[in-house]
């Protein structure tokens, strides 16, 4: 893998999950990356250190975010790469020392509009599926079990009938006032986007 500038050959294994460096001529050495065709229903995202609550707003509508406290960001791309996320940063170091293909630079500092800056860029309104996701681990909830239930507060049982469970954290959900809050963001959000 020659530098660019000077044409010094450095071993392709430097390279890899599109790690780069800087040769001493000044070049950036690194490896373009492979175009990358995201399959399935929508893209899956890993989000930076920085983006915590990014994350967990990204769960709450349904969609798949991965996210670790203090996670290097070797460890981060390497992740993305293996579990073909998109990356969600807000560190523009980050962009230029590794090439990945799929990257978004957040813009914002803001977690709304990190939000629709996301949603808009992936084309994500359409999908979003309340409750249908744990904000806290980012794993599918499932129906609630019987026993789940039972942990319910009594004043939230006697008004909804429907409860969901996240499988790892056993945290129970339900269509309460705090997803009416999410709803009408929501339909904020597909209001704008329609220009309506
Ligand atoms: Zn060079
Ligand atoms: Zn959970």
């Amino acid at each position: 893998m020659p530098c660019p500038g000077c044409g010094r050959d450095y071993d392709v294994t430097l390279f890899e999950f599109g790690r780069t460096l800087w040769c001493t001529c000044g070049s950036r050495v690194g490896m373009e990356p492979r175009e990358r065709h995201l399959a399935g229903p929508g893209p899956c995202f890993i989000a930076d250190a920085m983006l915590g609550r990014l994350a967990r707003w990204l769960r709450l509508l349904g969609f798949d975010c991965a996210w670790e406290r203090d996670i290097p960001d070797e460890a981060l791309v390497r992740r993305a790469v293996l579990e073909g996320r998109v990356v969600l940063s807000r560190d523009r170091a980050l962009a230029e020392e590794w090439r990945v293909s799929d990257l978004h630079l957040v813009g914002s500092e803001k977690v709304r509009e990190q939000l629709v800056e996301v949603l808009e860029r992936f084309g994500l309104a359409p999908h979003v599926a309340l409750l249908s996701r744990c904000s806290e681990c980012n794993v599918r909830l499932v129906p609630a079990a019987p026993e789940d239930v039972l942990r319910v507060p009594p004043r939230v049982l006697e008004r909804h009938a429907v409860f969901s469970t996240c499988p790892a954290c056993r945290r129970v959900y339900w269509e309460g006032t705090h997803s009416e809050r999410i709803r009408r963001f929501v339909a904020e959000l597909l209001a704008r986007r329609t220009g309506a």
